[in-house]
């Protein structure tokens, strides 16, 4: 999909008595592309606005148009199809299944789906752009954190998503390592066009991106663009 409108997204949960209002009133437009970092302290919303723009959850209020179209409406089928086509995900925690190889882990989206591709070449493709060729064969447990993160990278990617959602993908990393991590999913965006979601509570890190996002308390606190990159 080429565009993202968020309509006055809001997103309450529900508790014994109390009602937390984890995002409300979002109004935000992407385009694809576009390298967007999502910034603010813990608790202001931002794994909640992360979540709702993948179609991982659906809002309480407003609506979340991609191209038009209101995709959590649908049913749980076309909702996955939809997220298999358009969207990868990676997080602070890399998720990589332990008995699988680095390749195998990168392939594992592919397994269940009918591609136009060639599946392997093109899991060997995505692994020589984060900088792993020369472990393919190695299992989670042999690699470093960082190694770790770059593996969930190309699985996130493997599938040529529109969108790359990255929330907190540096939080289990040190700098310079993190650094490092920012830097290959700009490398990432630019070359492979994707629009990038970048979650993170580190201010210096926010600021590297195309935009960047403030929240607060649930809320957009400010939305700059074009100022930092
Ligand atoms: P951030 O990612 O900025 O740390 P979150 O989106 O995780 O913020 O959380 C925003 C607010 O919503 C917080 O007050 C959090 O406790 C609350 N929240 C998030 N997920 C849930 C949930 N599943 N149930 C109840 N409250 C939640
Ligand atoms: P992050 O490190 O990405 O900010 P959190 O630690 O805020 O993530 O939340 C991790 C998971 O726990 C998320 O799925 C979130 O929705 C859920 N969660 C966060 N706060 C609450 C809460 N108060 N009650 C229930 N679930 C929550």
């Amino acid at each position: 999909s080429l565009k993202i409108e968020c309509l006055d997204v809001g997103k309450s949960y529900a508790g014994d008595g109390v009602t937390t209002n984890a995002v409300q009133h979002i109004n935000l437009s992407f385009s694809k592309g576009e390298f967007t970092s999502i910034v603010g302290p813990s608790g202001s919303g931002k794994s909640t606005l992360l979540s709702l723009i993948g179609t991982l959850d659906s809002p309480t209020s407003g609506k979340i148009l991609y191209d038009g179209e209101e995709i959590v409406k649908k049913n749980k089928k076309a909702i996955s199809d939809f997220r298999f086509e358009h969207i990868g995900f990676i997080f602070q925690q890399f998720h990589l299944l332990p008995t699988l190889t680095a390749l195998e882990n990168v392939l594992s989206p592919l397994f269940a789906r009918k591609v136009p591709y060639n599946k392997i070449e093109r899991a060997k493709e995505v692994l020589e752009q984060v900088g792993l060729s020369d472990k393919e064969n190695s299992l989670p447990s042999q690699l470093s954190g960082g190694q770790q993160q770059r593996i969930a990278i190309a699985r996130a990617i493997v599938h040529k998503p529109d969108w790359l959602l990255a929330d907190e993908p540096t939080g289990n990393l040190d700098t310079e390592t993190g650094e490092r991590i920012f830097d290959l999913i700009q490398e990432l965006n630019q070359q492979e066009g994707c629009g990038v979601f970048f979650v993170t509570h580190d201010p210096k890190l926010a600021v590297k991106a195309n935009r960047m996002i403030t929240m607060k308390d649930g809320m957009v606190l400010s939305d700059k663009k074009g100022e930092f990159a």
